[in-house]
């Protein structure tokens, strides 16, 4: 990917780029709708990711190109207003950029900029972490400066909540950020604090991205977190992080019926995160497979968040030799199923999985194959301006 990146930049800038970086896209691998009660999250940075390449000009001017959209942005060094229409993903590195200004970091005045990517875009692999991510590193290094990867975390989800104005949580910039091969991420969100837990190297994902998505999507999810607020408020405690399953049932004639079974769900998934940190460290994917089942039940009966074509995917994966669990997987009501699975699940076991759909909802999901991979990092640095 590295040399059709720098191939698409000569041929878009007749120069040589002075600075290239990736990161990944990712998983959500358990704790779902955890984020936002201050719960914990596991995540797996996944190989596939953006590459962004940069050269510094000297007269202010900023070009964006990606190979992913056609032509160029071109922008004088001031211009910081929200791009719309056919250049509104040049927000995303722009939103990076005003992001490291407003917090007093140093940034490039003029460049050169294309990214390229093999992480299909809208697709709930967080390509939007994985271009700010990597669109960050080469701001930095091209102005010199450097950052913690936890200052880089809150850069790129700053850029996205404030800039481009989606409400990300931080699983997709921590995950991207924090990434191992072979590992998964543990997101300690109220803190935030991350960790790396080690996964044997015979696990494989598999994602089934159904590219349904409810109409109401964005009220759903709104209503979803103010249930989940209203619930801590009657059991009385400032997240739901903070409760017990006996807190909640002590609670429990005193919550709405949603509100107590949204707090149930959130409740038992964080302590299923924590079970499957425990399973991962006795290295025992068997016992992961059941938590994942059973966090796709919880979502689909307590928190509502499932729907028919994701709950038939996950029962067509069951049945399927290698896999060890399934759940849905971001944030529901359409979107995509992932699956843990050992080598005994291939490509054939996933073709008879995506038939099924096809013959029961009438379009295909979209399949891809993942394993584990490193989080963002720069790939070369320091070659002259050319
Ligand atoms: P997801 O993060 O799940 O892939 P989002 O809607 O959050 O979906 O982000 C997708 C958007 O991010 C795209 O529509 C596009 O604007 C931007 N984007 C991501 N990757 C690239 C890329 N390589 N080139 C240009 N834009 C990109
Ligand atoms: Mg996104």
């Amino acid at each position: 990917m590295t040399e059709r990146l720098i191939t698409s930049f000569r041929s878009a800038y007749s120069r040589e780029p002075e600075f290239i970086a990736r990161a990944p896209g990712r998983i959500e691998v358990i704790g779902n709708h955890t984020d936002y009660n201050g719960g914990t999250v596991l995540g797996a940075a996944i190989n596939r990711g953006t590459w962004v390449a940069l050269a510094r000009r000297g007269d202010g001017i900023r070009r964006f190109a990606s190979e992913m959209r056609p032509g160029v942005v071109e922008l004088r060094a001031e211009d910081a207003e929200r791009r719309t229409g056919s250049q509104s993903w040049v927000n995303y590195p722009l939103g990076v950029l005003v992001a490291m200004k407003s917090s007093g970091i140093a940034i490039p005045a003029g460049f050169d900029y294309m990214a390229a990517s093999n992480v299909p875009a809208g697709a709930g692999l967080s390509s939007s972490a994985a271009i700010e991510l990597s669109s960050a590193l080469v701001f930095l290094q091209a102005a010199g400066a450097s950052l913690t990867r936890e200052a880089l975390v809150t850069l790129g989800r700053k850029a996205e909540n404030e800039f481009v104005g989606v409400p990300c949580g931080i699983l997709d910039q921590g995950v991207s950020c924090f990434g191992r091969v072979n590992h998964l991420v543990y997101i300690d969100c109220r803190v935030p604090r991350f960790e790396t837990v080690p996964l044997p190297a015979s696990a494989h994902f598999w994602i089934f991205n159904t590219h349904t998505k409810h109409a109401l999507i964005d009220g759903l999810y709104a209503a979803r977190h103010q249930e989940c607020l209203d619930a801590a408020k009657i059991i009385g405690v400032p997240f739901l992080v903070d409760a017990t399953p006996a807190m909640l049932a002590a609670a429990e004639t005193r919550l709405s019926r949603t509100a107590y079974k949204r707090a149930h769900h959130v409740i038992d998934e964080i302590a299923r995160v924590e079970q499957t940190v425990a399973a991962l460290r006795a290295g025992d994917l068997a016992a992961v497979g059941k938590l994942l089942y059973t966090s796709h039940r919880s979502s689909r009966t307590w928190f509502e968040n499932s729907s028919a074509e994701l709950d038939f995917l996950v029962d067509c994966l069951e049945v399927e030799k290698g896999v060890y669990g399934a759940r849905l997987t971001g944030g529901g009501f359409g979107g995509a199923v992932v699956a843990l699975t050992s080598d005994a699940f291939g490509q054939e076991g996933a073709a008879r999985v995506a038939e099924s759909y096809l013959s029961r909802f009438g379009s295909r999901p979209e399949v891809i194959h993942a394993l584990t991979d490193d989080g963002a990092a720069l790939v070369t640095a320091g070659r002259s301006a050319g």
